[in-house]
């Protein structure tokens, strides 16, 4: 293993993909990613749902949105690599009034701030994916210029051209430690399987795993593991016609169209923090099923072709921890995306690299620095979907 590094990035995800991608465009010098799997995205992005959308209640998520989108909807143009893409649009649909009067304000922020985001009726919800429960609705938004894309794809594309601008990926190295200077003011490496490497600059980018490494250089993280579980359904008679990603916000249930069926998942009721990512197939059959059939009535006839679970990386407030870390020169952070990571990877990428480098990034993210949790400047998310 060479010894030393300008800049390790510690995670083979779709984010440290991006970041190393994105630090190799900056020439920010010898690059080297670690991933402890065989291969690139066997963490939380292998398990996601590929979902992009402009809709979220806070700003700053809107920003990044509003940046990344567009870098994954150009991601094949900018780059000439295939990225599988569907930009059919994410639907919320409401139905309580206390809630409907929140949501408009957040798309109203969302517009204010450049999104497209419109309010929608009944005849258009039907024209666009038919069949659906409209009881107690009392409104619904639709983002057209939201979708699906690969999370493989974007993950493996990023790869493919930090590689080609000489970042140097290894695979199945585990990084054991984050090591600092004896005074303990700065990073000096980090110790892995395979040997020591030096780098005065480590991303930490390793998803729900991250707190076990931070914690190795004394830095707490307040990220913990929630599972979430996936669902794909056999083709049944009303399966949608489009991609539309559809949300039933009362439950946060959520699907759209995977094949001939759909791909369907739903936060639990009462979530646990756990890294177990086996399927609980009683709560499938308990809390999924009963509520997918209620708001997609048609469900009834479909069978079940795949499921899996993986986890969410929460942070007390719904928002990523980004950027540089006080008193700890050298060790950069980019976790806790709670469960909207995979579409902010490419524009955090970018952002990570630019503060790396000490160029001004294209969103400021200086509120989504770890110090807020001790400061008490919490953001507050409720689109957690
Ligand atoms: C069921 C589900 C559905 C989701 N749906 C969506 C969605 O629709 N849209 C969306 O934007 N997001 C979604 N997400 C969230 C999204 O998957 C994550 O936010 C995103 O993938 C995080 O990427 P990451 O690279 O930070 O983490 P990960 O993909 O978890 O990558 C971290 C990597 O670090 C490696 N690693 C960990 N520790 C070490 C170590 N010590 N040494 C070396 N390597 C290490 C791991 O092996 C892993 O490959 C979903 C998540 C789940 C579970």
């Amino acid at each position: 293993m060479t010894d030393r590094a300008d800049v390790i990035v510690v995670g083979g995800g779709a984010m440290g993909a991006s970041i190393a991608y994105h630090l190799g465009a900056a020439r920010a010098g010898r690059i080297v990613l670690l991933e402890r799997e065989s291969a690139l995205g066997l963490g939380s992005t292998g398990r996601c749902a590929g979902g992009f959308r402009h809709q979220f209640t806070s700003e700053i998520n809107v920003r990044l949105s509003l940046e990344s989108v567009r870098m994954i909807r150009e991601f094949s143009s900018t780059h000439g690599l295939p990225l599988d893409l569907s930009v059919d649009g994410y639907l919320f649909l409401v139905r309580d009034a206390s809630a409907w009067s929140e949501h408009r304000a957040a798309a109203t922020m969302q517009r204010s701030l450049g999104a497209r985001v419109e309010e929608v009726d009944a005849a258009f919800i039907t024209g666009l994916v038919p069949g659906l429960n409209m009881e107690e609705m009392v409104g619904a938004t639709f983002g057209p210029d939201d979708g699906i894309a690969d999370p493989s794809g974007l993950t493996n594309g990023y790869a493919t051209l930090a590689r080609r601008l000489g970042v140097d990926i290894r695979l199945g190295v585990d990084v054991t430690t984050i090591v600092t200077a004896g005074d303990g003011s700065s990073v000096t490496g980090v110790e892995t399987t395979a040997g020591r490497m030096d780098a005065p600059i480590v991303v930490l980018a390793a998803g729900v795993w991250a707190t076990a490494l931070a914690r190795s250089c004394g830095v707490e993280l307040p990220i913990v593991p929630e599972r979430r579980h996936i669902v794909v359904t056999s083709p049944f008679a009303g399966s949608p016609g489009r991609r539309t990603l559809v949300i039933d916000t009362r439950t946060m249930f959520y699907f759209h169209r995977e094949g001939e069926g759909v791909l369907m998942g739903m936060p639990p009721r009462d979530p646990v923090v756990t890294f177990e990512t086996a399927v609980d197939d009683r709560w499938i059959a308990d809390e999924l099923l009963p509520v997918a059939v209620s708001v997609l009535p048609s469900l009834e006839d479909a069978g079940i072709v795949a499921k899996w679970s993986g986890l969410y990386e929460m942070t007390p407030d719904h928002h990523a921890i980004l950027g540089p870390v006080e008193g700890l020169d050298g060790l950069y952070l980019a976790g806790g995306f709670s469960g909207h990571g995979f579409q902010h990877a490419p524009i955090v990428g970018k952002i990570l690299a630019d503060l790396v480098t000490g160029t001004p990034p294209p969103v400021d993210v200086a509120a989504l620095r770890l110090e807020r949790f001790d400061r008490g400047e919490l953001i507050g998310e409720s689109h957690v979907v």
